[in-house]
């Protein structure tokens, strides 16, 4: 048997973290099996739906590296499959038109409520004859479409994640509606539990691997496949996102939309990696840096947890540092200029790479986002930098005049500047001085990036002379310290 999985996001927002992550495990374990990896957008609710929604989805699936291999299929260009099988259903006699008005149906639920029942249908209209069908249908009434639920019927499955599930065909709601209402003898909008078996079963759908919070369909849906006369698949649930309280992470916890890990200046491999290990745990547990493909040789549902899977912002920004510390300057570079450039930076980023590389490698090792960069290059790119307050409280001490003044006149006589003639120079000014170099350095770097803490100080200088800055900065730091 050929595997055949899908993931199938509904385009009513951006592509979410616990729908990337459902993707995740169906890519890995379709590319485990040498199986069919299929996208199939979900887009019957027309109120909610939006094309931008979809391109947010194909965008992050790509960026994320989990190529679909057929699809994206779309169930709005597929309506004419699902009415076919309702019909199919209504004539063998498992499904049947149902009458009552919302206002009935509130009624029968308060009723049942107000005796301490669980609401479910009473399967009222189940057995009316042609004639009863005949009045509604002359008071002008619509029909849904009601498939049939045998209440003594047990439903079981061996889910890949869970083990066996049981559930009772009394605990499903009574007959379930597969078709809004319509007008007499139409067949209404096929819902969601029916739309989904019957595309499963048009696309040949061998596993179905989704969240937990499709449990309570499973049943339902299995009772579908074998009204329809077709082979069940075989049911994955994945575990679900929790924040860090322990609750279903969602929107009020802030980011959770892939295009916002992107903006925020995590990496796709990253990315893709941590969500593998939202619920998965290699065969090697000590093993938490891999590729999805790396990934894959070892993917299995035996080692997918049942317990939802905690979201650790800590452990991701770490995976995210190790993937950037790995990235070589050129690319890494290319990964910045965005970031700098949303900061407001101005610069020739196509004329003076090397410089801007230079930039890159002097970070890249204290990244953690890429979005880090801005800030910590903000003097390499911002003429007039100011000076902090501690900045300012080193250049006001005692002696810091007179090294400035000092550097900035020793200055001329060492350029071109390098690396071994600015350490020369910084050597020279404190023997001359009677200071250690360690003195000096700090009164240096607050004088050159107006702060007293940042990347290594001889690379930013050389950096900062590079751009002609270094003169202008010493010189604004003794106007600062009068
Ligand atoms: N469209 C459903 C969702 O976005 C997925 C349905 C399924 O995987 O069966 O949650």
């Amino acid at each position: 048997m050929t595997v055949r999985v899908r993931i199938a996001p509904s385009p009513t927002g951006n592509l979410h973290i616990g729908t990337a992550r459902t993707a995740v495990f169906n890519w890995l374990y379709a590319r485990h099996h040498g199986g069919t990896f299929i996208l199939r957008i979900e887009d019957t609710d027309l109120e909610r739906s939006r094309p931008e929604f979809t391109q947010n989805i194909l965008d992050g699936l790509q960026w994320l590296g989990l190529t679909w291999d057929e699809g994206p299929v779309f169930q709005s260009d597929r309506l004419d499959l699902y009415r076919p099988k309702i019909q199919e259903l209504l004539d063998k006699g498992l499904a049947y038109r149902a009458y009552e008005t919302p206002e009935e149906l509130d009624a029968m639920r308060a009723a049942q409520k107000a005796k301490g029942e669980a609401p479910r249908y009473n399967n009222g209209h189940r057995n009316l004859t042609p004639a009863q069908q005949a009045a509604y249908e002359a008071e002008g009434r619509t029909a849904v479409i009601r498939f049939k639920i045998n209440d003594d019927r047990e439903i079981v499955w061996n889910d890949l994640v869970r083990g066996t599930i049981t559930w009772k065909g009394h605990d499903l709601g009574g007959d379930m509606v597969i078709a809004r209402a319509s007008s007499a003898g139409d067949i209404g909008q096929p819902l969601y539990n029916f739309v989904v078996v019957v595309d499963d079963i048009d696309m040949a759908i061998t596993h179905v691997i989704r969240g937990e919070d499709h449990i309570g369909n499973t049943p339902k849906q299995i009772l579908l496949y074998e009204a329809l006369g077709a082979n069940v698949p075989e049911f994955g649930h994945t575990p679900l996102i929790l924040n860090q309280q322990g609750a279903k992470l969602s929107k009020r916890d802030g980011v959770t939309s892939i295009s916002d890990f992107q903006k925020m200046g995590y990496v796709a491999p990253a990315l893709a990696n941590y969500m593998t290990l939202l619920g998965w745990t290699p065969p090697d547990a000590t093993q938490e840096i891999f590729t999805l493909a790396e990934a894959a040789q070892q993917f299995g549902f035996e080692r997918v947890n049942k317990a939802g899977a905690k979201f650790d912002w800590d452990k991701l920004n770490w995976l995210n540092s190790q993937y950037l510390h790995h990235i070589p300057a050129s690319e890494l570079t290319d990964q910045l200029i965005p970031y700098w450039q949303q900061a407001g930076y101005e610069f020739d980023w196509e004329g003076d790479r090397p410089w801007l590389e230079q930039v890159t490698a002097l970070i890249s090792q204290s990244l953690t986002r890429l979005d880090d960069c801005a800030a910590m290059t903000h003097y390499l790119f911002v003429k007039d930098v100011g000076f902090s307050e501690e900045a300012l409280k080193k250049l006001k001490q005692d002696g810091s005049a007179e090294m400035v003044q000092a550097i900035a006149a020793a200055l001329p006589n060492y350029q071109p500047l390098t690396e071994t003639n600015s350490q020369d120079l910084i050597k020279q000014v404190a023997k001359d001085l009677g200071r250690k170099e360690g003195q000096l350095k700090p009164i240096l770097r607050a004088a050159l990036t107006g702060e007293t803490k940042g990347p290594d100080l001889i690379q930013s200088w050389l950096l900062l002379n590079h751009r002609s800055w270094d003169i202008p900065r010493l010189q604004a730091a003794l106007a600062a310290i009068d």
